[in-house]
C-alpha cells in the first residue's frame, strides 16, 4: 500500500514489517511497565532424580504480567527483551528474585534445592553480570553451590574474553554450570571440559521420539554416554510421559524435568507441590495413589 500511494516509487516497509514493528514496540513497552511496576514473576519447575524420585532442584522460568492480568511467557517477549536490552535489568531481577526465593525456601525447610537460572548472551555484554551474580548470592546469604546457571553452547563457544573470564570466576566460587538445549547448537565439545561444565540439559527435541525411533534413541544414548565419561550429569527436558521417563532412566539419564512431574509453578504452588510429594512418599506402599 505504501508503494502505491508513495510519490517516490519506494516504500519504507512492507505492511507485515510494520505490524512486526508495532508488535515489538508494544512488547517493549509492556516489559518496561512490568519492570517498573512489579509485573515480573518467576515460576519454578522441579528437576527430579530418575532413580530416587527425589527433587534435586528447580528451574526459574520468567513470566511477565500484563495489564489486564494476562501472563506472557518467554516465547512472546524474550526476543524483544534482548533486542531492546531490557533483558539486562530483567535478568538482574531474575537473579535476585531466584536467590531471595531460594533463601526463603531454605528457611522454610527446603534445604538442598538447587536453583537453576537462565542467562541470555546479551547479559554478558555487561561486565557487571559477574558481580550481579555474586551479589545476588551474598545478599541472600546463599552458598554459591545452590545456584546453577544455564548457558547455551553458542555462548561458550564465542571466544569473547569477557565470557571466559566471567564463567571461570563463577566456577571458581562453586557456582554450577548447565548447558541448556544441549545438542541444538554447535558440536565442538571441547568447551565442556574447558569450562568444567556440570550438567547437560538434553533438549526436548532429542528425547521426544526415543520410544519409537531407534536412531533418536541412539543419539540420546550417545549424549548420555559422553556425559558420563566426562563426569557430567544429564537431565532430559520436556518429559511428559512415564514411559519416556522410564526409558531415559534405563538409558542412564540422571534427571528429568517436564509436565509429567509439574508445570512451571508460582512459588507458593511449588512449595505445596513439594510438601504433597513428601507426604505421598511417607505413605505406606499401597500401590499407585492417583491424585487429581
Ligand atoms: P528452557 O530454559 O529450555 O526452558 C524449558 C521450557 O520448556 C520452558 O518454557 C518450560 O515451560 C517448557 N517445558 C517444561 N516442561 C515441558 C514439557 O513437558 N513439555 C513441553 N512441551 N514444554 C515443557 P518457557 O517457560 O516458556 O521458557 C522458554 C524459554 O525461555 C526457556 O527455555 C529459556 O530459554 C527462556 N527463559 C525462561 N526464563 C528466562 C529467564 O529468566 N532469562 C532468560 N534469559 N531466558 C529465560
Ligand atoms: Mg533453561
Ligand atoms: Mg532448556
Ligand atoms: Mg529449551
Amino acid at each position: 500500500a505504501a508503494k502505491e500511494s508513495g510519490q517516490h516509487g519506494y516504500c519504507l516497509f512492507e505492511p507485515s514489517l510494520g505490524a512486526a514493528l508495532n508488535q515489538y514496540v508494544a512488547t517493549r513497552e509492556a516489559l518496561q511497565t512490568a519492570l517498573e511496576q512489579d509485573g515480573l514473576e518467576l515460576h519454578y519447575q522441579p528437576q527430579v532424580d530418575l532413580r530416587s524420585g527425589q527433587v534435586l532442584g528447580v528451574e526459574a522460568l520468567l513470566r511477565c504480567r500484563q495489564q489486564g492480568d494476562e501472563l506472557m511467557v518467554p516465547g512472546a517477549f524474550i526476543g524483544a527483551a534482548e533486542e531492546s536490552g531490557l533483558i539486562v535489568p530483567m535478568g538482574r531481577w531474575v537473579l535476585r528474585e531466584a536467590c531471595r526465593q531460594t533463601a526463603a525456601w531454605q528457611a522454610a525447610g527446603l534445604k538442598d534445592l538447587t536453583m537453576a537460572v537462565n542467562l541470555s548472551a546479551v547479559q554478558f555484554r555487561h561486565p557487571e553480570l559477574m558481580t550481579d551474580v555474586f551479589d545476588a548470592l551474598a545478599g541472600n546469604g546463599l552458598d554459591p553451590g545452590c545456584l546453577e546457571l544455564e548457558l547455551t553452547e553458542s555462548l561458550l563457544l564465542q571466544n569473547a574474553a569477557l565470557v571466559q573470564q566471567t564463567v571461570r570466576s563463577w566456577k571458581a566460587r562453586g557456582i554450577r554450570l548447565a548447558i541448556d538445549d544441549f545438542g541444538t547448537g554447535y558440536s565442538s565439545l571441547a568447551y565442556l571440559k574447558h569450562f568444567k561444565v556440570d550438567k547437560l540439559k538434553i533438549d526436548r527435541s532429542f528425547i521426544i521420539d526415543i520410544l519409537q525411533d531407534e536412531q533418536a534413541r541412539a543419539i540420546v544414548q550417545a549424549m548420555i554416554q559422553m556425559a558420563r565419561s566426562l563426569d557430567l550429569r544429564t537431565i532430559a527436558e520436556g518429559v511428559e510421559a512415564v514411559s519416556l521417563a522410564e526409558q531415559l532412566r534405563i538409558m542412564g539419564c540422571d534427571e528429568a524435568q517436564g509436565f509429567l512431574y509439574a508445570r512451571p509453578l508460582p512459588a507458593q504452588a511449588l512449595f505445596a507441590w513439594m510438601q504433597q510429594r513428601a507426604e505421598d512418599a511417607r505413605l505406606p506402599a499401597a500401590g499407585h495413589r492417583r491424585r487429581d
